[in-house]
């Protein structure tokens, strides 16, 4: 379906949980945020429901969120619900993979067909300092499963935080030498817990081009700018979530754990899905994507508009 700037929204990210075993500083205090009650989470037949009324107005990909979704309970089977839904081409996930060795292979199987995976560093005292909560061996262990357990062109993504991870983009980076992977590194967003951040938080995409002069700009793919340096397997992406560049070919819808869909990561504009059935569900969907707006208003140090924090709504 088309929305009113004409934009397909083929794309539907679904927080399964509010809940993470990590406390990343730029997403969470310390001591966590309230937590959604149980009753107030979808249940996976609602899930499941939600996603075949987006598939019957055009959505063909779901990417699987949190929270972090691996501590939601039955995520494999969820996983199995979502890609027997017809119209359903492709289920990712995002997650911090510090749960994800002894579950890739089941993942796999149930038909998840990519995995992004979030990792800002690779030192591991800088990993705890940065998650508060995980262990680098523990993430890099689920990335090693995921390939083995047989996941082609998994995302890393790394969000660029100045004065804490700036001096390591060419180590990061370099992951996507010999492997076949793309390193993304995303511009810090004024939203959530880093919405007063200092400035000198905030890093330019650009610094991994002066880090790693030798890539070379070979396209785009969805949000971020594909480089790739000579010989190396894999590719380097550059996310400027800040400039309007991908607003204007958006194709994405968001739901929330609590089932609000989100037309955009940086409206407060929300749609409520619970309850709904059928067609009441499919016009509900419907009413959130003619609801979308052009964009975000986050230019001049403007802080987001949503309301949520990052692990309501699935980044
Ligand atoms: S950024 Fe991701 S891994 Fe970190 S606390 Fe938020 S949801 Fe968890
Ligand atoms: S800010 Fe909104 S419209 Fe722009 S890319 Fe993000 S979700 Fe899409």
């Amino acid at each position: 379906m088309r929305d009113e700037f004409g934009r397909d929204i083929r794309y539907l990210r679904l927080s399964v949980t509010d809940r993470c075993n990590c406390r990343c500083v730029y997403c969470m205090p310390e001591n966590g945020v309230p937590m959604l009650s149980h009753a107030d989470i979808l249940s996976f037949e609602e899930m499941r429901d939600i996603v075949a009324a987006a598939a019957s107005l055009g959505v063909r990909k779901v990417r699987l969120t949190g929270g972090e979704p691996l501590v939601r309970r039955g995520i494999v089977d969820l996983v199995g619900m979502v890609a027997a839904v017809p119209g359903i081409d492709e289920v990712d996930m995002t997650t911090n993979a510090t749960l994800l060795a002894p579950v890739a292979a089941s993942l796999r199987d149930a038909g998840l067909t990519r995995l992004n995976v979030s990792l800002d560093t690779l030192n591991a005292a800088r990993y705890k300092a940065i998650t508060r909560r995980g262990t680098l061996a523990d993430a890099l262990a689920g990335l090693a499963a995921a390939h083995d357990a047989g996941f082609a062109n998994t995302k890393i993504n790394c969000v660029l935080i100045g004065g804490v991870n700036d001096d390591e983009l060419r180590p990061l980076a370099e992951l996507a030498r010999d492997r076949d992977l793309t390193v993304r590194f995303i511009e810090l967003m004024r939203m959530g817990e880093c919405a007063g951040w200092p400035k000198g938080r905030f890093v330019s995409a650009d610094e991994v081009l002066s880090a790693v002069p030798e890539l070379v700009r070979v396209g785009g793919q969805g949000v971020s700018e594909l480089y790739q340096a000579p010989g190396w397997k894999g590719s380097v992406g550059l996310i400027r979530p800040m400039t309007h560049r991908f607003c204007s070919s958006c194709d994405r819808i968001r739901v929330t754990a609590d089932g609000r869909l989100k037309p955009c990561l940086h409206s407060a504009a929300e749609v409520n899905l619970r309850g709904l059935s059928g067609q009441d569900l499919a016009e509900a969907i419907r009413a959130g994507i003619a609801a979308k707006p052009r964009g975000h208003r986050m230019d001049n140090g403007r802080a987001s508009d949503s309301l949520r924090a990052m692990n309501e709504i699935g980044g």
